[in-house]
Order: structure tokens, then C-alpha cells, then sequence
């Protein structure tokens, strides 16, 4: 790999420094930047669109924290909600008006939430959302698809996308054979495995979970029928039907995948942009599951930070903030997410670089394929036809114009209610320019 070593001096210091002490150096392994070589830039601070890293060098940023900054870095709204509630404390271990009105916010947003619980993280609320489902049926079994991701929970790493796509790691050591034989891994779009499987194990099937478009592979869009037949299916045998929108939700339209797409599942998965940029999770649904949830039934769950008013603060002025004027900011984005999407098919179109490039609203994704005719529909196919190295060069050609795309081909992009018109021209004529090296 090529890298302009005197341009990332400072983050490669950084990045000495850090692996003597963190393990790899960073506290999340994409950040390592295993995807595409090289070392991790280390970033400085954020405004709007745009990130500084140590060296000073300057990115339109498409990361965004891996979504959750849907109105880019340091809104100033949100930056001085933060700051007063600082200022009156930050957290109580105890119920604050807060949640009650983030709970409101949500649920009027998301058309299948009934009720709500606030964690801290995706993995805490999918983790609690699949026993919440087991102790609704008082079955086992999980039905989870390959290359999907829904944080880093035993029973939930088992063929997961994201870093452990990105590392090309079996599935974890320290995760017990026992924990791991109750999820059952089926592949992505594939709803004649699904249906072979509920025709043989129905009756022992917890929960099927699912990302509604699989962004941790990746950018894989569900075909028609796959996510209503999973619904029908879960529906038929009694098992509880869990739409992870942690990425999605807020994200590809204001009440999320399901709101777009017509589904009712019976439990939702939220993170993400729900905090704003803080740590926040949720899991939600069917007021019938959320009342087995402690105290107000015996499924167990509880968390000391859970709801605390810095998080909520963050969460709602972002909500507020991105869907305000029906959503005009929002709508905004989407916009740009679109251009910026059939900029990118057409430079691939005129350069001869075979691309897939899928969006929805302000999420994207680009394949860079090994041959003109391959498809990506799975995380098998991901893994096939995504040329990895033509990812890598690509991702150092964008950095070094000063724009900052996901360290890995198997991870989705992000726009912001910050980027304008002109950023995504400048990222479109950066573009260009790699594609002519590439
Ligand atoms: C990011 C993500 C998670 C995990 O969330 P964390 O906050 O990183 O624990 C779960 N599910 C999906 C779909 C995600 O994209």
C-alpha cells in the first residue's frame, strides 16, 4: 500500500503509542484499519461535514461514528443541549422527564413501537431484544443471516459481518460451542432456507432477527418479498420477528426501514443516530412483549447509565433537530445522498470500473467488483466478487483528497444534514481523479 507517510506522521505516532497500550491500538477493530492497510488516521476534532485529524489534514467526512452523527459533527444545537445538561448533571440513576420524551419522540416516529427501554449500545439492545424474545415464546433457537451484524453479543457472533467481515475471522474464540449451537445462520435474501428451516425446527424458534438492509457486508438490499416473508413466516409459527434497525433507523427515512417499507415487526433494535453521538441503544415493540420486561414483568434487564439525561439530550435535540419543517433538513441529506450515489455509478460506468452502488436515504454503499457482470445479493457473494484492493487504493486515493470513506469495503457510508451541494461535487471530482489512477 502506498501511503503518504509525512501526511499521517502525527496519527502514525499516535498509532505506536496506542498499540503499547490498547490491544491493535484501537477499541474497535475496524478503526484498525486492517481493510485497507496502512495505519489509522487519528482525528483531531469534528465540524459539520468535516473531520481535522492529528496532522491537520482536513476530510469530508462520510463515517460520521458509523452513523450516528446524522447532523454532522458538533451541531451546535445539540453541542450546547449537551453542555446544559452537563451542567445540571449527568446522570441520576434515576428516572428523569428525558426519557419519557424521547420515548414519545420515538414512538410517534416509528410506526410498530408501542413501549421502549434505553440502553447503552446496539449490542446491549439486540442482546436484550433476542431474550426478551426467548422469554416471550419460551423457546431457544435464533435465526440469524450470514454476514448480518447486530453487535457483539455471544449468541449474536456467529457468521457477523462488520470487523469480523472485515478481519476474515471464523467465528470468535470464547464464545461457547453451546451458545453458539442455538443460533442457527441462514444466508441473506434466501427465504426458501428460511422457510426449509421453519418446516423443520418451527416449533423451536425464538426469534428470527434481521438487518433490513444488510450495511455491516457491505451495502445489500433485501429483495422484494424477503423482509414481508420473513414477517408471514415469524407471524405463522409464533416466533417473535426483530427488525435491527440500529443502523437503519432515523437514518433511511424518519420512522427507519420499516416505516419505508410498509413492515410490522414485533420487536425493533435502535442505536446509533438515537444518541446523537453518545452512547444510546434501545429495544422496543409490541406493548404485549415490552410488559415481560422488568419491573413490570420478570424478563430481567437493567443498566446503571441506561437513560441518563446526557445521552437522552443529545438524542432528542438530534431527532428534533433532523425532522424539524417536516423533515426538510433530512430530506436534504437524502438528496445528496442520491446525487452523490449516481455520480459514483456514472464515473464507474464512464472509467470502466464495475461498481454497485446501492442507496437509501442517507446511507450508501459501494462494491467494487472483480468482474462487470458479478453481483452482490449475500454476504457468500460479498466475499466473491467485492475487490477488496481496489477498495484499499481507492479509500487512500479519497483520503489523500481529503475524504474520509469507511476503512473497509464491507461497511456502509453515511451523509449528514452538514454536507452541502459542494461537498459532494469536491467528493464526486476527488473520485474521479482515483478512478483515472485506479
Ligand atoms: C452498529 C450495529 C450494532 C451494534 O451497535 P453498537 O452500539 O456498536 O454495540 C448492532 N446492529 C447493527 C445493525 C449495527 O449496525
Amino acid at each position: 500500500m502506498s501511503v503518504a507517510t509525512e501526511r499521517y506522521a502525527r496519527s502514525q505516532a499516535n498509532f505506536a503509542a496506542a498499540q503499547a497500550v490498547i490491544p491493535g491500538g484501537v477499541n474497535s477493530p475496524v478503526r484498525a484499519f486492517r481493510g485497507v492497510g496502512g495505519t489509522p488516521i487519528f482525528f483531531d476534532r469534528g465540524q459539520g461535514a468535516y473531520v481535522w485529524d492529528v496532522d491537520g489534514n482536513r476530510y469530508i467526512d462520510y463515517v460520521l461514528s458509523w452513523g450516528p452523527l446524522l447532523l454532522g459533527h458538533a451541531h451546535p444545537t445539540v453541542a450546547q443541549a449537551i453542555a446544559e445538561q452537563a451542567q445540571r448533571g449527568t446522570s441520576f440513576g434515576a428516572p428523569t422527564e428525558l426519557e419519557t420524551e424521547l420515548a414519545r419522540l420515538v414512538i410517534d416516529l416509528v410506526p410498530s413501537i408501542e413501549q421502549i427501554r434505553f440502553v447503552n449500545s446496539g449490542t446491549e439492545a439486540t442482546m436484550s431484544a433476542l431474550r426478551l424474545a426467548r422469554a416471550a415464546t419460551g423457546r431457544r433457537l435464533i435465526v440469524k443471516f450470514t454476514g448480518c451484524y447486530h453487535g457483539h453479543a455471544d449468541m449474536l457472533l456467529v457468521q457477523a459481518g462488520s470487523g469480523v467481515a472485515t478481519l476474515g475471522l471464523p467465528d470468535s474464540p470464547g464464545v461457547p460451542p453451546a451458545v453458539a449451537a442455538e443460533t442457527i445462520t441462514v444466508e441473506y435474501n434466501d427465504l426458501d432456507a428460511v422457510a426449509n428451516l421453519f418446516a423443520n425446527r418451527g416449533a423451536e424458534i425464538a426469534a428470527v432477527i434481521v438487518e433490513p438492509i444488510a450495511a455491516n457486508m457491505g451495502f445489500v438490499l433485501p429483495k422484494p418479498g424477503f423482509l414481508s416473508g420473513l414477517r408471514e413466516m415469524t407471524q405463522r409459527y409464533g416466533a417473535i420477528f426483530i427488525l435491527d434497525e440500529v443502523m437503519t433507523g432515523f437514518r433511511v427515512a424518519p420512522g427507519g426501514a420499516q416505516a419505508l417499507w410498509g413492515l410490522d415487526p414485533d420487536l425493533t433494535c435502535l442505536g446509533k443516530v438515537i444518541g446523537g453521538g453518545l452512547p444510546v441503544g434501545a429495544y422496543a415493540g409490541k406493548r404485549q412483549y415490552m410488559q415481560l420486561v422488568a419491573p413490570a414483568g420478570p424478563m430481567y434487564q437493567a443498566g446503571t447509565l441506561s437513560g441518563n439525561p446526557l445521552a437522552m439530550i443529545a438524542g432528542l435535540t438530534t431527532l428534533r433537530t433532523a425532522f424539524a419543517n417536516d423533515g426538510a433538513a433530512f430530506e436534504q441529506a437524502v438528496t445528496l445522498t442520491t446525487n452523490l450515489a449516481n455520480g459514483l455509478r456514472d464515473l464507474g460506468t464512464r472509467y470502466r470500473i464495475p461498481l454497485q452502488v446501492g442507496n437509501v436515504g442517507t446511507m450508501f454503499g459501494c462494491y467494487f467488483l472483480r468482474h462487470p457482470d458479478a453481483q452482490i445479493t449475500n454476504y457468500a457473494e460479498a466475499k466473491a466478487n467485492a475487490d477488496t484492493q481496489r477498495y484499499a487504493r481507492f479509500f487512500w486515493a479519497m483520503a489523500e483528497r481529503g475524504v474520509y470513506l469507511a476503512p473497509s469495503q464491507f461497511e456502509a457510508g453515511f451523509v449528514s444534514t452538514a454536507h452541502t451541494a459542494a461537498d459532494i461535487e469536491q467528493t464526486l471530482a476527488a473520485a474521479e481523479e482515483a478512478f483515472a489512477q485506479l
